[in-house]
C-alpha cells in the first residue's frame, strides 16, 4: 500500500517549489490509492519560526491538498510532529553507536570553529568532519574508552555522529534520474543527535519514514546530496528492505532560467513566490502569495502540476481528477522547470473564464465591500459575466467594469469633444426623453430605438456610439454600450446622459 508524506520544516512561508511537492505526493497517492501523510519536521529549534505550522496547513487547504494523516488530522503513526518524537530517535542513535556505525563527539562550537579555521586551504575552504578529521577532534575514535565514559558519566554535552565509511560506493535508484551513484569520501560525518538530545533531520527522517511505513519519498532537488547519509543509515539500522523510492524534484527555475527562483527574485520582478501572503512574525516584512494575488487555487494547482510534469498530449488545462488519473513519476522531467508568471496568470484566466459567475461574484465581494459598494450579488454576478474574459484575477472585473458600480465624474474628453457638435448635443438630448419611455430596456430593444432616432437626426450610429459609451463609462472601453446601458438600468442611463450633457 503507497504512503508517502510531506515533511516541511516550520521556518517561514510556502515556496511554491513547496507546493509542488505536497501536489506531487497528492496526486501520486490518489492515484495509487494510498495514503498522503504530513509530517512536521521541527527538530532543528533555532530555526523554529511560530506560526510556519498554522501557515502550510492553511496552504494546504486553500489548495485542496488536505493530508490523510497528519499532525491535524491524526492517524495511527503519531504524533507527526517531530519534536513530539523526540524520546524515540535517541534508542536508534545510541544502537548505531553500539553497533560501530556512529560515535560521540565532544567539541565545543569554539573547537569546531578552529577547527574550520585551523584546516582551511585555498583548495578546501571548509573542511568537513570526516573521516580525516575525526583524529583530530575530540570523540570516540580520538580518546580513550575510559575518558569517552567518564565524560559521558559526567554529563559532558555531545553529539551522536555517523561513522561515514572512507570510501564506499552507494547506488540508488531515483524514479525520475535513474540510478544515481555517490562515493562516501566526500560525505562528511553528519550529526545524528544534538547536545539538546534532539535528532538532527537525517536521523529523523530515516527513522520517521521507517516507522510511518513511507514507501515514497518525493523531495526537492537540493536533497540529493543527502541521500547517502541517509542510504548508509537505512543499512545500518537494517532497515534497507523498507527505503522508500525515492524521486528528487526538479527545481523551480527563475524565468530566465538562470537558477533556483528565489523570493527576492519575486519581489525584483513583480510576481509571488510564497502560496500565500506570510508575514515574518521577527521583522513583520510580509512576503506576497499567490493567493492574496487573485489566484484562484484550482488554477495555481494546475499551473504548479505543469512546472516539471506533463501527460505528453499537450494539454495543459487538467480538472483535479484529470490530475490523479493522469499523474505519473515517470512523466517528471530531470531538468528544472523555468517560472513563467505570463504562463501563470494565463492558468488564471482560464480557470476564471470557467468559473460560474455567481461563484465570481461571491469572490470579487471582498472588492466591492472595501470600497463601501453595496451591489445584489445577482447584478455583480452578470457584470462579472460581461468583463470576465478580459480579466486575469478576479479583482480584475473592479478595473474592467467598475462603471457598473459608479458613475463617471470625468471623462475621456479628447476621444469626443473635437467632432462634438450641436447636432449631437439635440441627438442625445432627445434620446434621453426617449429613453424615460423605452418599454423595453435590452441592449437589442435599445440599440433598434437608438438607430431608429440616428437615422431620423441623419447623424450616423458611428458618430454617436462612442460619445454614449464615454458617458456610461468615462472611456473607451468596456462591453457593447447597449449591454452595459441594459445592464445599468433606465435610472442610471438617464442620469449619466443628464450629467455628461450638463
Ligand atoms: N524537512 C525537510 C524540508 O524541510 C524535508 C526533506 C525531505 O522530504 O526529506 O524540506
Amino acid at each position: 500500500k503507497v504512503r508517502v508524506r510531506f515533511a516541511p520544516s516550520p521556518t517561514g512561508g510556502l515556496h511554491l517549489g513547496g507546493v509542488r511537492t505536497v501536489l506531487f505526493n497528492y496526486l501520486f497517492a490518489r492515484h495509487h490509492n494510498g495514503t498522503f501523510v504530513l509530517r512536521i519536521e521541527d527538530t532543528d529549534q533555532t530555526r523554529y519560526v511560530p506560526g510556519a505550522e498554522e501557515y502550510i496547513l492553511e496552504c494546504l487547504r486553500w489548495c485542496g491538498l488536505s493530508p490523510d494523516e497528519g499532525t491535524e488530522a491524526g492517524g495511527e503513526y503519531g504524533p507527526y510532529r517531530q519534536s513530539e518524537r523526540k524520546a524515540i530517535y535517541r534508542q536508534y542513535a545510541e544502537q548505531l553507536v553500539a553497533q560501530g556505525h556512529a560515535y560521540y563527539a565532544f567539541d565545543t562550537p569554539e573547537e569546531l570553529e578552529r577547527m574550520r579555521e585551523n584546516f582551511k586551504t585555498p583548495e578546501n575552504p571548509s573542511p568537513q568532519y570526516n573521516v580525516k578529521m575525526r583524529h583530530h577532534m575530540r570523540n570516540s575514535h580520538s580518546l580513550p574508552p575510559e575518558e569517552v565514559r567518564s565524560l559521558l558519566a559526567a554529563g559532558t554535552p555531545h553529539v551522536i555522529r555517523i561513522n561515514t565509511p572512507a570510501s564506499e560506493d552507494l547506488t540508488f535508484t531515483d524514479m525520475i534520474r535513474g540510478e544515481v551513484s555517490f562515493n562516501t569520501s566526500a560525505v562528511d560525518d553528519k550529526v545524528l543527535l544534538k547536545a539538546d538530545g534532539m535528532p538532527t533531520y537525517h536521523l529523523a527522517v530515516v527513522v520517521d519514514d521507517y516507522r510511518m511505513q513511507i514507501t515514497h519519498a518525493f523531495r526537492g532537488e537540493e536533497w540529493l546530496p543527502s541521500a547517502p547519509v541517509h542510504i548508509l543509515l537505512w543499512k545500518y539500522l537494517g532497515w534497507e528492505p523498507h527505503m522508500p523510492q525515492w524521486a528528487h524534484l526538479p527545481l523551480i527555475l527563475k524565468p530566465d532560467g538562470n537558477g533556483k527562483l528565489s523570493k527576492r527574485d519575486g519581489d525584483r520582478l513583480g510576481f509571488p513566490v510564497y502560496a500565500m501572503n506570510w508575514t515574518d512574525p521577527k521583522t513583520g516584512e510580509i512576503t506576497r502569495g499567490f493567493r492574496e494575488r487573485g489566484f484562484l487555487p484550482e488554477a495555481f494547482v494546475n499551473m504548479l502540476a505543469l512546472l516539471g510534469w506533463n501527460d505528453g498530449s499537450g494539454q495543459e488545462i487538467f480538472s483535479m481528477k484529470e490530475l490523479i488519473d493522469r499523474f505519473s513519476m515517470d512523466r517528471v522531467h530531470k531538468g528544472g522547470a523555468r517560472f513563467d508568471f505570463d504562463k501563470a496568470k494565463w492558468f488564471n484566466h482560464e480557470y476564471i473564464l470557467n468559473t460560474g459567475n455567481d461563484k465570481l461574484a461571491a469572490l470579487f465581494a471582498p472588492v466591492l465591500e472595501e470600497k463601501a459598494i453595496v451591489a445584489d450579488p445577482a447584478y455583480v454576478a452578470t457584470v462579472a459575466g460581461l468583463v470576465k474574459d478580459r480579466c486575469y484575477f478576479v479583482n480584475d472585473i473592479w478595473e474592467h467594469g467598475f462603471f457598473f458600480f459608479e458613475a463617471p465624474t470625468q471623462y475621456d474628453e479628447a476621444a469626443v469633444k473635437p467632432k462634438w457638435n450641436d447636432a449631437k448635443q439635440q441627438f442625445f438630448e432627445a434620446w434621453n426623453i426617449m429613453l424615460a419611455d423605452q418599454s423595453d430596456f435590452h441592449a437589442e430593444a435599445l440599440e433598434e430605438s437608438f438607430k431608429a432616432l440616428a437615422n431620423e437626426k441623419n447623424i450616423k450610429m458611428g458618430e454617436l456610439q462612442l460619445p454614449f459609451r464615454i458617458m456610461l463609462t468615462s472611456g473607451k472601453f468596456g462591453p457593447p454600450v447597449f449591454v452595459i446601458a441594459a445592464t445599468i438600468g433606465r435610472e442610471q442611463t438617464i442620469a449619466r446622459i443628464a450629467k455628461a450633457l450638463e
